[in-house]
């Protein structure tokens, strides 16, 4: 490799602004700027920072660096630049060609709803998609995906039902701009409120058009005029008054003025003129994303372009996969999706982050490889951040030092839980427990199992892990104990909040710690007649031992908790099975059983306090 020489006092810097990335290495951002590893690491060691060559600096160094020797830097984050070379690889050539975009088919509108809390936003979706369901199609039966279609004399629709416009502006924010027309239902007898303006300024920003649903018309007290003398106020004034907003009187309630509303919502989609092409790979936004415990990651995408289908490569962010199923807003299975079509997409990797875009790779090799390139990038980046969010960081069981030692403390920490839903529940009741004298940082949030790349992370920024609902993988599990990180798993949240809290005050109880005592994977399952299923497995790790305390891994989440009522070795009991060797598991009263479901036994131990 070509080392330059040059030591602080003689090399010219360069000229004009050098984008560096986050999480350079003294290595890296040395020869950048005309100057060796070695004039970094000593500037940052006079300056009290203790780092070796290859060690990720904070944004912080790498500035007081640059300032020292009168650089002009710009901070990137790691990938941005691939990212772009990636985004090529996948793009259509026509997109931006109005020739050939004026000749595409029209496509369905995608409507959002929004308004004030309790003004009958979730009322009017339920009604609406109720109202399409024909007598007996189906049983009625439907499925919430996060958006649905309905139907209307060979003309069709699309309804987002996360109503409220913070789904809306948190997708418009990551780029998702898929709202076409908005929906602001405002309350008769309540008239415009706050989160109604708020609702009407993010409509707005976005440059979507509005129609008007002044709901609860049946209440007594309802006062629509009242509420078009507000809006006109806030410059949407009424057609009847000679403006041009469409407002609609009806009521979610008795269903009344619901079918006048929609066929004004197909009318103002006219005038749009919305097209789009059903040519070719599929392209469009996630809506929402999760891990299924049976299905794996599942995520429910719009299709904006094109016709996604089974068998097809898709990517979006660092996820991808081929597409194994696509279940319709009635949970029918479909071979295809056309655009302005919601459908849950099986057979992802990982669970996609809503709000992103995805997209259909010419072929499956391309597929991962951008998939995994972000993958790699989005690494180094949390690393960068990490590294800026943690210094003086520190761990659960040394916080309370840090506090009494009268430092401003930080506990720096990575959350994994099973769905979006219970991480968000987590993240945001563990930030209502900060205090001024504790921070605590979220050095990562993340849905699944825990894996060898978060630990390693946490041994990188001190930080400790919480699982809730989920597991660490065997990996994993070795890795911490190597790295010496903490990983404490929670079922239940007032249990996890109470050891922050405890953590805080100095008074964290005597620990119970679980100790895997075996591990063996599910090879194949037998059907006993009388006596249930039987699993075929293959120790892996440790000794299963009959009677001990066991639990099943699916994807890294637990999915039952119980005891083994019977081990065998071939036709025999058996008292215990090594690793290496075939057993069969039975169960006392767990059925639903899979091949590649992991078997973990484990005893709990009390940990001495230092
Ligand atoms: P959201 O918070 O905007 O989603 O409001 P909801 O749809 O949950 O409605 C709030 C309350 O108002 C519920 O109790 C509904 O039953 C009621 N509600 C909604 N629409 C109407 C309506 O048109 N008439 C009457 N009388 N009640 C309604």
């Amino acid at each position: 490799m070509d080392v330059p020489t040059y030591s602080a006092e003689d090399a010219p810097i360069p000229t004009g602004e050098v984008v560096i990335e986050r999480a350079s290495t003294a290595q890296d951002l040395g020869p950048r700027l005309n100057r060796t590893a070695a004039d970094v690491v000593r500037f940052l060691l006079t300056n009290g920072e203790m780092v070796t060559a290859t060690q990720s600096l904070t944004d912080d160094m790498i500035e007081m660096f640059a300032a020292e020797i009168g650089a002009e830097i710009k901070l990137v984050d790691p990938g941005e630049e691939q990212e772009v070379e990636l985004r090529k690889l996948l793009e259509f050539e026509d997109e931006d060609d109005d020739d050939i975009v004026d000749t595409w088919p029209s496509r369905p509108p995608v409507i959002t709803v929004m308004g004030h809390v309790d003004h009958g936003k979730t009322l009017l979706l339920d009604k609406i998609r109720s109202a399409n369901v024909v007598d007996g199609e189906a049983g009625g039966i439907t499925q919430h995906i996060g958006a649905y279609q309905i139907e209307r004399n060979g003309r069709t629709m699309t309804f987002l039902d996360t109503p409220g416009h913070e789904a809306f502006t948190s997708m418009r924010a990551r780029g998702a701009d898929v709202t076409d027309i908005v929906v602001l239902v405002v309350a008769a007898d309540d008239g415009v409120m706050p989160q109604t303006l708020e609702a009407l300024d993010h409509a707005k920003a976005a440059e979507v058009p509005i129609i008007v649903a002044i709901n609860k018309m049946d209440r007594e007290g309802a006062d629509p005029q009242r509420v078009m003398t507000q809006l006109s106020e806030r410059e949407l004034v009424p057609e009847a008054w000679g403006g041009e907003t469409i407002m609609v009187p009806l009521s979610a309630m008795t269903g009344e003025g619901i079918d006048d509303l929609i066929e004004n919502l197909f009318l103002l989609a006219e005038l749009e003129d919305l097209r789009a092409t059903p040519e070719g790979r599929a392209a469009g936004s996630v809506l929402e994303a999760h891990l299924d415990i049976g299905r794996g990651p599942v995520a429910t995408v719009l299709v904006e372009r094109g016709t996604l289908n089974v068998g097809d490569p898709l990517v979006s962010g660092a996820a991808w996969g081929r597409v194994r199923a696509l279940v319709n807003d009635q949970g029918e299975r479909v071979e295809s999706a056309l655009p302005s079509t919601p459908v849950q997409v099986l057979g992802l990797n990982e669970v996609a982050e809503a709000g992103d875009s995805f997209v259909i790779a010419p072929n499956e090799k391309l597929a991962s490889k951008v998939a995994d390139t972000r993958e790699h990038w989005q690494r180094l980046a949390s690393l960068g951040r990490d590294a800026s969010a943690t210094s003086g960081g520190a761990k659960l069981e040394d916080i309370f030092k840090q506090i009494q030692a009268g430092e401003a403390a930080t506990l720096n920490l990575i959350v994994k839980a099973d769905v979006n839903g219970s991480l968000e529940a987590v993240c945001d009741s563990l930030k209502k427990r900060e205090r001024d004298d504790v921070k605590l940082a979220f050095v990562l949030r993340g849905v699944g199992g825990i894996t060898e790349n978060d630990v390693q992370l946490a041994a990188a920024s001190n930080a400790t892990i919480l699982g809730f609902n989920v597991r660490p993988d065997r990996k994993a599990r070795e890795l911490a104990e190597q790295e010496k990180v903490e990983i404490r798993n929670y079922e239940i949240i007032y249990k996890l909040l109470e050891d922050i809290e405890n953590a805080m005050l100095g008074l964290l109880e005597p620990e119970y710690e679980e100790v895997v005592t075996g591990e063996a994977e599910v090879r194949e399952i037998f059907r006993v007649p009388r006596v249930g299923s039987i699993a075929g497995c293959m120790v892996t790790n440790g000794t299963i031992t009959r009677g001990s305390k066991v639990r099943f891994l699916r994807d890294g989440t637990i999915i039952w908790k119980g005891s083994i009522q019977s081990l065998k070795r071939f036709k025999e009991d058996a008292q215990e099975v090594s690793a290496g060797f075939e057993c069969g598991i039975g169960l006392s009263d767990f059925q639903d059983l899979k091949e590649g479901d992991i078997i973990e036994t484990y005893e709990e131990r009390e940990i001495p306090r230092e």
